[in-house]
């Protein structure tokens, strides 16, 4: 994919992520992919979860037949969420939901333009040592944003409380830095990592 078609695309994924409930999402994502009606919310779900599903479905908003095949895949029923479409849940307010989606679009975004390159093997050991001995790391907290992370992670639920990212994939990216400074170094992060 062209890079003008890419930051094409991340800028329809950032604007949909800007709302801030899940009804409004699903009306802007319902917009975005030239629906007369709002996505459904498994669908929203997926989108917010899922940034290649994200980026893949705004790319195809334009071929019907496609867009179409996107929103009835079946694995779609897998971020089936309690919520009723247009009830009191819908409209809760999505603020976490939007920033950890948001955060975790543009981090993904940035991933995906380098190929989904990792860290190498020595890098995401020390990082991933660095991570479980350190007291920024905790279990993911109960709510819809993290659910729907989890879904997408499939493995460690593992938050770094720092910076609200799940550990296991922010150790692989070669974008991502560890928010907090080195004990009794200004300079490094807890990774042993310049700060930048
Ligand atoms: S990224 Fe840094 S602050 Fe967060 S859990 Fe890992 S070491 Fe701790």
């Amino acid at each position: 994919m062209k890079n003008s078609s890419l930051s094409g695309i991340s800028a329809i994924v950032k604007e949909v992520l800007e709302h801030k409930t899940f009804g409004a999402i699903r009306g802007a994502l319902g917009r975005a992919i030239k629906l007369s009606e709002p996505v459904t919310p498994e669908v929203a779900a997926r989108f917010l979860a899922d940034q290649t599903f994200a980026k893949t479905l705004i790319g195809v908003r334009s071929q019907s037949e496609w867009r179409d095949r996107m929103l009835n895949d079946p694995v779609n029923t897998e971020f089936s969420v309690p919520l009723e479409a247009g009830g009191p849940a819908d409209t809760r307010s999505t603020d976490s939901i939007a920033e950890l989606a948001l955060k975790s679009a543009n981090a993904y975004i940035q991933w995906s333009t380098q190929g989904f390159k990792e860290v190498d093997s020595e890098t995401l050991e020390r990082r991933r040592n660095a991570c479980l001995g350190c007291d920024q790391l905790k279990d993911a907290p109960e709510t819809l944003a993290y659910r729907l992370a989890l879904v997408v992670a499939r493995d460690d639920p593992r938050v770094c409380m720092a910076c609200g990212c799940l550990f296991m994939k922010k150790t692989a990216m070669p974008n991502e830095a560890c928010p907090m400074p080195a004990a009794g170094d200004q300079n490094s992060t807890r990774w042993d990592e310049p700060i930048l």
